[in-house]
């Protein structure tokens, strides 16, 4: 399941090439999002409905990601000149300078003009390029429990989408079609089967509502969560894409975000060149504008949502809590603080940079 929110500017995008609508009809529209505290309850309650001056869906789509999968492969399909091929793991790639070769694991080369790695974290075609992958991975793990329960019915006036902020141990509940999605650190001395037993699962649900441990799990899945970012998006005829080129902690779901950005911003410049609208030149813009963002607003954004809900010292946590509260009460404050969240700011900052 991994990603499951899409931002307002994301589904600007997706409805430009017609993807929106069946996304919105297979998922959950999540108007408002809070941040909460076991002890405090709700710190601070956001609506995304205030951005409704700068996008046209000013809400958070809880939808998976494999829905969006296959609703683009049913919009190609169709299409002149696209095919897809299943069942065929990339080794690595060779860039010869007028073309670029890619080797596929039974042996079989395939030439063309560019190649786009798309190919998750583990990238081979970024491997093969010999692209550096810089960054740091966090010790702890993040385990995500999924149950058909319904947390609403229990926690008046529950936000789709909740991060619990706590010194001790900080989680979030994100819902989904379907389930609930309950996310939680797991300390590194922790070892990976303790977290597939139903005696961790229960720990930490009991963390959610006092006297509380029995829900139903559908799915358990543990995450090792990084910060990386590839040293360049474009070397030559290869250009990164998504995980390939960045991973960051899934805290204010940007990763699939950015990925989909990633992917407009690339798809146009590589049709004017393409055509010949346009020189090769746009190709490292790309780079400078994605990786530009990335570095400025995902990395940082993300790696501050993680330390604002995981602070320990009792000045920092009411700091985070003061800030979070005057920011929801005012309306200027909360547009602000929302076009960083949604990453209408990311956006905007990549299309100003040359
Ligand atoms: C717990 C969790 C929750 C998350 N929640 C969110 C969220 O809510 N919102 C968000 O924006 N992001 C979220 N993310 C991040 C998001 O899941 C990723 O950023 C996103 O899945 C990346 O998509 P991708 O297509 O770039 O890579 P992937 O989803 O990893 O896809 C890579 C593709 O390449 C293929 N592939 C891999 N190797 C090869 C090979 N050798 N040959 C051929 N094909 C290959 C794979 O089969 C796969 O189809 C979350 C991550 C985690 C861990």
């Amino acid at each position: 399941m991994r990603g499951s929110t899409f931002h307002a500017p994301t589904l600007d995008l997706l409805d430009g090439i017609g993807a929106a609508k069946a996304m919105i009809g297979q998922g959950i529209v999540a108007p408002r999002m809070q941040y909460r505290s076991r002890n405090q309850g709700i710190i601070a309650d956001f609506d995304f409905g205030v951005l409704s001056d700068v996008t046209r869906h000013p809400f958070r789509l809880q939808c998976e990601q494999f829905k969006l999968t296959r609703i683009l492969h049913s919009m190609l399909t169709d299409k002149p000149g696209f095919s897809i091929r299943f069942d065929a793991r990339v080794a690595g790639c060779t860039d010869h300078g007028d073309a670029v070769e890619v080797l596929l694991e039974n042996g079989e080369k395939i030439t063309g003009s560019y190649v786009i790695g798309a190919d998750g974290a583990r990238s081979p075609i970024r491997k093969s390029s010999n692209i550096e992958f810089e960054g740091f991975t966090w010790p702890e793990r993040f385990l995500v429990l999924s149950t058909p329960f319904d947390f609403a019915t229990l926690i008046p006036g529950l936000a789709d989408v909740s991060y619990y902020a706590d010194p001790e141990e900080w989680f979030f509940l994100l819902k989904v079609p379907g389930v609930w999605r309950a996310m939680f650190p797991v300390p590194a001395e922790v070892e990976d089967e303790e977290t597939m037993t139903d005696d961790y699962a229960r720990a930490r649900f009991a963390r959610i509502v006092q006297g509380r441990d029995d829900y139903p799990i559908r799915h358990r899945t543990l995450y090792r969560v990084h910060q990386r970012v590839a040293k360049t998006f474009r070397q030559g005829r290869v250009m990164l894409a998504g995980d390939a080129a960045h991973i960051n902690n899934p805290l204010g779901g940007m990763g699939l975000n950015g990925g989909v950005h990633d992917a407009f911003n690339l798809a146009g410049k590589l049709a004017q060149v393409w055509h010949g609208e346009g020189g090769e030149e746009l190709l490292d813009l790309y780079d400078r504008q994605r990786r530009g963002v990335t570095v400025e607003h995902v990395q940082r954004q993300t790696i501050a949502n993680k330390q604002n809900l995981e602070a320990k010292e009792p000045e920092a946590q009411r700091a985070f809590r003061e800030r979070m509260a005057d920011t929801a009460a005012d309306p200027a404050k909360a547009h602000a603080y929302l076009m960083g969240v949604s990453m209408i700011n990311g956006l905007r900052r990549a299309a100003e940079i040359r």
